[in-house]
């Protein structure tokens, strides 16, 4: 997290206007983060044992059991909710009932923190409903609030991530789905972790949720919009993924900023009948 990246934010808010108010609320959220330095420890696993589980197609952690810094989330928890239930939104209610309900109840941020983790939609759903907040907003908030420990976690891994060898439909590090992906200078596709950030490679004629490779059954629809941009998908499993042409795109933001700044294309993938690639 850095100064680097509220400066790509401002770049992409004047050239993606549309999407200023979104772009904002990140920009907002991510001053906040940069304050938090979370503490990380995790025992160095014998790397025999490490190559032959890479080999297997184990990822180095699993959501679950992911080494974050809970107590910094909780904290960075509350003051993200504290900023947001401070500012003119249409869930403003909901955000200072959930603001009273963490200054209360300490337990319940990191009950919200396990259920995102273990991809428990339901006790997210209910959780959520019960503040009258969208299940959406929480998860994005709770996200946020685990994105300094994943960093962390993230460099402190990043010599153990084979990023050009992993090979697998999930995160080399994490275990989660790809939430976008990009073609290199040379063509090659990477995927990126819709938890972690971290990226890895995976061959373009395969779809990354169900596996087929059945090249009658895959295939992509391009923006019109704008160059460099289109969403793969899959007709076997009616899955898509977005993807970024980096051949065609000159200097690309993050892929977790394009990911926000691309709904449009969500919308479109919908549309068209495709479901979306996360499991919630
Ligand atoms: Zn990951
Ligand atoms: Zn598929």
């Amino acid at each position: 997290m850095s100064n680097e990246l509220i400066e790509q934010i401002d770049r992409l808010i004047q050239k993606r206007p549309l999407y200023k108010e979104a772009l904002s609320v990140y920009r907002d959220l991510v001053i906040f983060l940069n304050e938090v330095e979370p503490e990380i420890t995790y025992a160095v696993k014998d790397e025999g044992v490490h190559d032959i589980k890479v080999r297997e197609g184990f990822p180095l952690f699993s959501r679950e059991d992911l080494p974050l810094d809970v107590e910094a989330a909780s904290l960075l928890f509350c003051r993200l909710l504290e900023h947001l239930s401070s500012r003119e939104r249409k869930d403003k209610g909901a955000l200072e009932k959930a603001l009273r309900r963490v200054e209360t109840d300490s337990q319940w941020i990191t009950s919200v923190i396990t259920a995102f983790l273990s991809n428990d939609e339901t006790t997210i759903v209910n959780m959520a409903e019960e503040m009258a907040l969208e299940p959406t907003v929480l998860k994005f908030l709770t996200h946020m609030a685990l994105k300094p420990s994943l960093n962390t976690l993230k460099e402190s891994v990043s010599q153990r991530i084979q990023k050009d060898s992993w090979n697998y439909g999930y995160c080399p590090l994490c275990g989660s789905s790809p939430d976008m992906a990009y073609l290199n200078e040379e063509g090659k596709r990477f995927f990126h972790c819709e938890l972690c950030d971290s990226e890895w490679y995976y061959p373009r004629l395969k779809c990354p949720f169900c596996e087929n490779s059945e090249p009658k059954e895959l295939g992509y629809f391009a923006s019109e919009e704008e160059e460099g941009f289109r969403v793969d998908f899959c007709k076997k499993c009616s899955r898509y993924i977005k993807t970024l042409d980096m051949r065609v795109i000159d200097s690309p933001e993050p892929l977790e900023l394009q990911n926000l700044i691309t709904l449009h294309l969500d919308i479109l993938a919908h549309e068209q009948g495709f479901k979306s690639p996360h499991r919630w």
